[in-house]
């Protein structure tokens, strides 16, 4: 097999499933229209990477070379996104840090210097996440996107018009109005606020530039991506039950240190189903979960929407998940969906309990250092685990049976530690690993763990108080050190990361047609 093969293969294709008979007939008649704006949302993001891509695009989708063909479907360019973007290619380059948003050559340092000999306003427009920066003359030239991407924001525009008419909900097409117009005026607050307060739509749509991780340059430029959605509103409202006991959930969070939560309430939690998606959506691997929008205004006077991608998590689980703990599970066929979506929820509702300011008034994020991401990520991992332990049964938190429970949450360590111990998200699964095979929770006997029931619950709570602790008061020395001693796979993991090499990395997604 090809490398370019074998790494299309680490992506397993698989249905994804979706109900479009509860949509209503003016709606199915519109999604048609919402594909077109959303395939030229990809058309956008292709030249965001680089500005000849969508003509390379076509000549490879056009072409004979079918491996090719196939990998640029998947990861809507040359570039490997498992690589950090390295082109797969010989006869092309690796995607540049600064993909289009900066001039061609420019390296960071330079670039800044550059923006720095800017008038006060140039400065402020380049640093904003909705410019492209181009070289003019001896100095920059800074184009907001919904000029520099007109005509095919016209198009986007006239499509959303198109289907915003044919939709009979009010709020839902006066939403994609409001949005049509500001992907081309290039002001989206509005339609942002607008998108937060949809709730109450059978269908979701969120279409835009909006995350800013492929500018591996300055990281401040966003990428246009777009998902569409169908709204599981017998699934949303299990979980309000869960959204109204926030603060009995809060309650079994230390606080150490005089340390202080979060402020504010928390947002609408939805569950959906998705159908489609564009842009940056559509590359490599797909998100299971999202929280938007990003814009700090928005999200301070209105709030902000947690989306819950039902169908794709289901989908990652049966193609990744299940297979992972077969492999290195003892009765490992026996993990189930239901506790691993519940575990999900909960760790992005754990992210907003706990300490989030010092005693001092120090927001916990900026007080140890390079550490904190790991260390947040492994407070919403713990704080998820000991809710459904301490909790379940109450508060709209489902009761499930403990060692199905356990050997869903282990297989769920495994999937993430997978991803590598090197990236945070990979090192906090680490680290719960660790903590609890030093505890004598987690066992390996020959290739195969075990997970036991008795003393979990102390367990995770000694954790959940560790990294409290750390994020309330420790300096970033403290916390490296915790890292140093927890965050380091040992060889039973290895081997057992080893054995998996066969398993899939992520699945492609079927949508269902319409
Ligand atoms: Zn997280």
């Amino acid at each position: 097999m090809s490398d370019i093969n074998r790494l299309i293969k680490q992506f397993k294709e698989i249905s994804i499933e979706a109900d479009l008979s509860v949509l209503p007939d003016d709606i199915r008649e519109a999604l048609p229209h919402l594909v077109n704006a959303m395939d030229m949302i990809t058309r956008i993001f292709l030249a965001q990477q680089h500005e000849s891509l969508p003509y390379h695009y076509d000549e490879v989708m056009d072409g004979n070379d079918e491996e090719r063909r196939q990998f640029y479907e998947l990861f809507k360019g040359p570039y490997n996104p498992l690589t950090d973007y390295k082109s797969e290619f010989k006869d092309i380059n690796d995607r540049r840090k600064g993909c289009a948003f900066y001039p061609d050559a420019l390296e960071d340092c330079r670039i800044e210097n550059k923006i720095d000999l800017l008038d006060e306003e140039q400065q402020k427009l380049a640093r904003d996440h909705y410019t492209v920066i181009r070289d003019k003359d001896e100095g920059l030239e800074i184009i907001p996107y919904h000029i520099f991407y007109a005509d095919e924001l016209a198009e986007v525009f006239e499509e959303l018009e198109t289907a915003a008419d044919l939709i009979d909900h009010e709020e839902l097409s006066s939403y994609l109005i409001n949005r049509a117009e500001a992907l081309i005026s290039g002001s989206y607050r509005d339609s942002d606020s607008q998108w937060v307060r949809l709730t109450d739509s059978p269908l979701d749509l969120v279409i835009g530039p909006y995350e800013v991780y492929a500018d591996a340059l300055l990281g401040i430029k966003a990428t246009y991506e777009s998902m569409l959605m169908i709204v599981d509103f017998e699934k949303g409202a299990a979980l309000k039950e869960i959204e109204n006991n926030l603060d009995k959930l809060a309650t079994v969070f230390p606080m150490p240190a005089q340390s202080k939560g979060a402020m504010g309430g928390m947002a609408p939690i939805v569950v959906v189903n998705q159908i489609y998606s564009g842009g940056e959506a559509a590359q490599g691997i797909m998100a299971a979960a999202f929280n938007l929008p990003n814009d700090a205004w928005v999200r301070g006077n209105v709030g902000w929407k947690q989306v819950m991608l039902y169908n794709v998590m289901k989908a990652k689980f049966d193609a990744v998940t299940k297979e992972i703990s077969q492999k290195v599970l003892h009765g490992g066929e026996n993990i189930d969906f239901e506790p691993f979506f519940t575990f999900v929820l909960l760790h992005e509702i754990s992210h907003g309990l706990g300490p989030a300011y010092r005693k001092d008034g120090s927001e916990v994020a900026k007080c140890i250092g390079s550490s904190y991401v790991a260390i947040e990520e492994t407070k919403a991992d713990t704080g998820a685990l000991y809710l459904i332990l301490k909790l379940g049964g109450q508060f709209g938190i489902e009761k499930y049976d403990d060692e199905v429970l356990l050997k869903t949450y282990l297989a769920g360590l495994f999937r993430s530690m997978r991803f590598g111990v090197h990236e945070a998200h990979g090192m906090s699964n680490l680290i719960q690993f660790n903590w609890l095979f030093k505890k004598g929770v987690i066992s390996v006997d020959g290739a195969k763990f075990s997970i036991k029931v008795d003393n979990i619950l102390k367990t995770a709570e000694k954790l959940l108080e560790k990294v409290c602790h750390i994020e309330a008061a420790a300096t970033a020395d403290e916390a490296e050190a915790f890292l140093d001693e927890y965050g380091k796979p040992g060889v039973e993991v290895l081997s057992a990361l080893d054995s998996l090499s066969d398993i899939p990395t992520d699945i492609k997604a079927v949508f269902p047609g319409f």
